[in-house]
């Protein structure tokens, strides 16, 4: 499970840990960018990619919350507004194969 990268918006680019000290994203699989530095002057950042099921043209998002001090608290995952669909569709894999063993487990 990762996020949808707020920098890329593609699906499952951002693996992350969660632990005590709240959570820890990894650079983006994908372009490589941290979604956490720097944290936006808005507060939260947006990634948005395609929903999952066949022919629905909706979007899943993830909204991701900063703190006050610019930290990652909080990401919340906003289904598909026109099927529900929580998930979005994972970008085509290179001919190498799923990169999955490269990210680390979320620590639940
Ligand atoms: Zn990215
Ligand atoms: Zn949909």
């Amino acid at each position: 499970m990762a996020w949808i990268c707020p920098r890329c918006d593609r699906a499952e680019g951002v693996a992350y840990v969660a632990n005590g000290g709240g959570l820890t994203p990894f650079p983006c699989l994908h372009c490589d960018r941290n979604a956490v530095y720097p944290a936006p002057p808005e507060g939260r950042a947006i990634g948005s990619a395609p929903c999952r099921t066949d022919r629905c043209a909706g979007m899943v998002c993830d909204v991701f919350e900063y703190d006050v001090k610019g930290r990652l608290y909080r990401v919340v995952r906003a289904p598909c507004r026109q099927c529900g669909q929580s998930s979005a569709r994972a970008i085509q894999h290179g001919r190498r194969g799923p990169k999955e063993h490269l990210a680390p487990r979320p620590v639940r």
